[in-house]
């Protein structure tokens, strides 16, 4: 039609069916939003329904929210189902659903392992159900794209509490066992571990240490962390790794831990 591809870049998400956990807030919704204007529908399955909703109506009509506790496997199995029954199909799942735990569970010898479980429940049961029930529609299609957000707390010790780093080891562990048996049935399995964002997650985490101390003047701290040449973590580019491992572009990758920490993790 006389158009140049640069002038109109082909959405790389175009017609798929993605749901995301966790998707009300933080890296779930910023990844929302990036998956619909790659022109995919996106169901965000979230424990909040007061701010899911509210997301859901921000990020418009391609966008449609479900209460999904994914502690509770029936409810993540019943927000796939829903996926397919209204959209027809389940292309991308990304179980992003997370939560840190208390910051005071950092001392060993003082774990509360009532913690431990709280933490492990949601961020590794709630994942691996996520995969579980993905594989389950979308192994009769023969594709799919799962995705799973760990952690650089996933790839050392040291930045978050003890439950939080062993659970998202955990996640990427689940991401290879899964990856290795899925290849068989074109379902492709990654993960992405970002660097330390100012989402609310964090801003609670940092709060309990630094007592007293406004959201912002944290959210500065945080940014500060890993400043690369004066460029911090955004959630943008968790929502920018999180478009190419959910796309074909990514077709031949799996089983991968995309990290996105401006290099932290590297040395
Ligand atoms: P966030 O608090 O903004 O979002 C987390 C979302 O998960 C919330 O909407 C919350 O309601 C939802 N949630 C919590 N428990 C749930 C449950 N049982 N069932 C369903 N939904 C539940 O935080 P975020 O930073 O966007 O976190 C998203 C993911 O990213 C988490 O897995 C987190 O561990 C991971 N992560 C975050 C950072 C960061 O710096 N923000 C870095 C690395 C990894």
């Amino acid at each position: 039609l006389g158009f140049s591809s640069a002038a109109h870049p082909r959405r790389r998400l175009e017609g798929k069916i993605a749901l995301i956990t966790g998707g009300a807030s933080g890296l779930g919704k910023a990844t929302a939003q990036e998956f619909i204007r790659e022109g995919a529908t996106v169901v965000l399955a979230d424990k909040n329904s007061q701010v899911g909703r509210k997301s859901a109506e921000e990020l418009g009509p391609q966008a449609h929210f479900v209460q999904c506790d994914v502690t509770v496997e029936q409810q993540v199995a019943e927000a796939v189902d829903l996926a397919v029954s209204r959209h027809g199909r389940l292309d991308v799942m990304y179980n992003n659903a997370g939560i840190a735990g208390p910051a005071s569970a950092h001392g060993i010898s003082l774990l509360d392992l009532a913690h431990f479980d709280q933490v492990m429940n949601v961020n590794v049961r709630g994942t691996l159900a996520g995969v579980k029930h993905a594989a389950r529609v979308m192994g009769p299609v023969g594709s799919g794209s799962i995705l799973c957000t760990a952690s650089v707390s996933g790839l050392m010790g040291g930045l978050g509490p003890h439950p939080y780093t062993i659970s998202k080891f955990t996640v990427t562990g689940i991401v290879k066992s899964a990856a290795g048996e899925l290849r068989q049935r074109g379902i492709r399995v990654n993960c992405i571990s970002p660097f330390v964002i100012p989402t609310p997650l964090v801003i609670d985490q940092f709060s309990q240490i630094y007592q007293g101390v406004g959201s912002e003047k944290i959210a500065e701290i945080v940014n500060g962390l890993g400043e690369m040449r004066g460029t911090k973590c955004e959630a943008i580019d968790v929502a920018r790794a999180a478009v190419y491992l959910a796309s074909d572009d990514a077709k031949f990758v799996t089983g991968h831990n995309l990290v996105v920490d401006g290099g932290f993790t590297s040395y």
